[in-house]
């Protein structure tokens, strides 16, 4: 922990660190600088990684928290590890113990749920979010535009925005904002649950065709 903190910042003060393994539904991991100390939270299935692969993830938190570029080999060892088979058939038995439920493949006509996660996740997310189970609706419900299921950690996204008439911003939108409740979980402030609190907006704010989007969106 120290000696990954050295090698990004040589000459700054060393924090306090504070890590914890931590059940997220999803293989998640995060970061955060609270009164000089440094919290990280990794997934619980990332509990048995190799120390390589954690070294790995603490150098990508730790870089991102300070804004340094991502050291190209630590990115592949990570993102090598969560994709290996192992990873994925543990994630896969904890979805048939919390449940099980039919979801459409994520291929549309029109748009590949899959490849607009990764891609969105590369562009806003560092590649860090695991990908969950990305569905089309079955129904062409539209009381529902899209939403994250986190029982089953899928992002399910109306069938009504698979056609070549919707532009792909639009469902990118759909999908970054679902990202983001992956990202920040529901949290009790008080007694009213809050879905997307500040820190949600702030972030939400940064999608480029934010306006754009959500124009679009009331025109269906
Ligand atoms: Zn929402």
């Amino acid at each position: 922990m120290r000696e990954t903190y050295r090698e990004l910042r040589p000459r700054a003060e060393m924090p306090a660190f504070e890590v914890r393994f931590y059940p997220f539904a999803n293989i998640n991991n995060t970061i955060r600088l609270r009164e000089g100390t440094l919290k990280l939270r990794i997934s619980d299935m990332l509990e048995g990684a190799p120390e390589s692969v954690l070294r790995a993830i603490i150098h990508i938190l730790m870089a991102k928290v300070y804004r340094k570029p991502i050291d190209s080999g630590h990115s592949t060892r990570y993102r090598r590890y969560v994709s290996s088979y192992d990873l994925q058939q543990k994630a896969h038995l904890m979805r048939q113990i919390r449940g099980r439920k039919r979801f459409a493949p994520p291929q549309g006509r029109t748009y590949d749920l899959d490849a607009v996660f990764e891609d969105l996740n590369l562009r806003f997310f560092h590649g860090l979010l695991a990908r969950p189970r990305m569905s089309w609706s079955s129904a062409r419900a539209r009381n529902s535009l899209g939403h994250y299921d986190p029982a089953h950690n899928a992002i399910v996204v109306s069938r009504i925005f698979d056609h070549p008439r919707v532009p792909r911003y639009a469902i990118e939108y759909l999908v970054y904002h679902e990202m983001l409740h992956l990202k920040h979980p529901v949290k009790l402030r008080g007694s009213r649950r809050s879905v997307h609190g500040p820190e949600f907006h702030a972030e939400e704010k940064l999608f480029p065709q934010l306006e754009q989007a959500k124009r679009f969106l009331k025109t269906i």
